[in-house]
């Protein structure tokens, strides 16, 4: 099927004029120029300017990182703002629907309901797979939006490619591949497949495996065609300078969060075999992330228990096909011990 970005965009959109912030003139941020163009207070303290409303010398850090083209980046205050961004340029609010597929990720319903869109909930099948047919199925002509969490939160499970990679080529709209979780997974990212694919946008986030949940920065990947009609509606100034200064450092030094991941990735393994010996565990779903999802007797018991003990963690029991479900984050290595512990006392 054709994919035809102008059909799909908001026509409000598509008519706008993004707003011209000063800085949006200047390219070359270091020049030695003297800038009386922003209304700022003219004495330094490293965060007295407005940050570079197009991210530069952030973007082509990530750009070497992962091997990709700054055109084909949008940063944002976290996913959250990105994929929200998302819903702005393709949704007209109550007209346009959008596709997800339960258990996964709370935002993006919250986010159709906040810009008054029909979220069409697609369950996964029993394995928490992805069924194509089923949700080629819920779509109709104002569906715009299929959003795919791979690996799943709160499942911890990664989608089949075939199954993805069915969705990408028979739906005419766009398809969101949330990769929050990419870091701890064996599987590639899609980042290495977006020109096959026109109707692809892939986000990311340095809140997990960078362990900069803290700043807030989002990144989305797509066509350079789908990167300039989330441009137009970016606010300027989205991430600030503290957010992109800590970035540029990290992703530098990205062989210190890949070290991290490794002893996550481990830690991992060991909680999965300590988990299998408490008695009240039934299931310990695979996990391609840094959390674990588990069935316990009585999830909510389970879960008051724990809060006595000091050990906060999430009940996903009210999430379809999870009943009785709790999640681990995987924590360092003295926690993962301490919340073991405190589950073989439970026992
Ligand atoms: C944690 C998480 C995010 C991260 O959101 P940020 O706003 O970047 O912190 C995105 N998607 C999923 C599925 C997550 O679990």
């Amino acid at each position: 099927m054709k994919f035809d970005l102008n059909s799909l965009v908001r026509v409000n959109v598509l008519k706008l004029k993004p707003y011209a912030s000063a800085r949006d003139e200047f390219k070359d941020f270091d020049a030695d120029m003297v800038f009386l163009d922003a209304n700022e207070n003219p004495f330094e303290n490293g965060v007295n300017r407005y940050p570079d409303p197009q991210q530069r010398s952030l973007k082509s850090i990530l750009a070497d990182v992962k091997g990709l083209n700054e055109a084909c980046m949008l940063l944002g205050n976290g996913s959250d703002e990105v994929l929200d961004l998302i819903y702005r340029v393709f949704c007209r609010p109550s007209i346009d629907n959008i596709i997800t597929l339960p258990p996964t990720y709370g935002m993006y319903n919250v986010l159709a309901e906040t810009n008054d869109v029909e979220n069409r909930k697609v369950l996964l099948s029993d394995d928490f797979q992805l069924e194509p047919s089923k949700i080629l199925d819920a779509v109709d002509e104002n569906t715009k939006l299929i959003f795919i969490c791979s690996p799943n939160n709160p499942t911890g499970n990664s989608f089949a490619s075939e199954a993805i990679e069915k969705i990408l080529l028979e739906f005419k709209g766009v398809v969101v591949i949330d990769e929050a979780y990419i870091d701890f997974s064996n599987n590639p990212s899609w980042i290495h497949r977006l020109r096959e694919f026109p109707n692809l946008i892939i986000t990311q986030t340095l809140s997990k495996a960078y362990g900069l949940a803290g700043i807030r920065l989002g990144i989305c990947y797509a066509s350079k065609e789908i990167i300039s009609v989330l441009n137009k509606i970016k606010p300027p100034y989205n991430v600030n300078e503290l957010t992109q200064s800590r970035a540029k450092q990290r992703l530098i030094a990205h062989e210190r969060v890949e070290q991290e991941v490794a002893k996550i990735i481990e830690e991992r393994t060991k909680l999965i075999t300590a988990l299998s010996q408490v008695s009240f565990i039934s299931t310990i779903y695979t996990s391609d992330a840094n959390f674990v999802l588990v069935k316990v007797d009585d999830a909510n018991k389970r879960y008051e228990e724990l809060i006595a003990h000091g050990i906060v963690i999430r009940n996903r029991s009210t999430q379809p096909l999870c009943e009785n479900t709790l999640r681990f984050t995987v924590g360092n290595p003295e926690e993962n011990i301490k919340l073991i512990n405190v589950l073989n006392e439970l026992n």
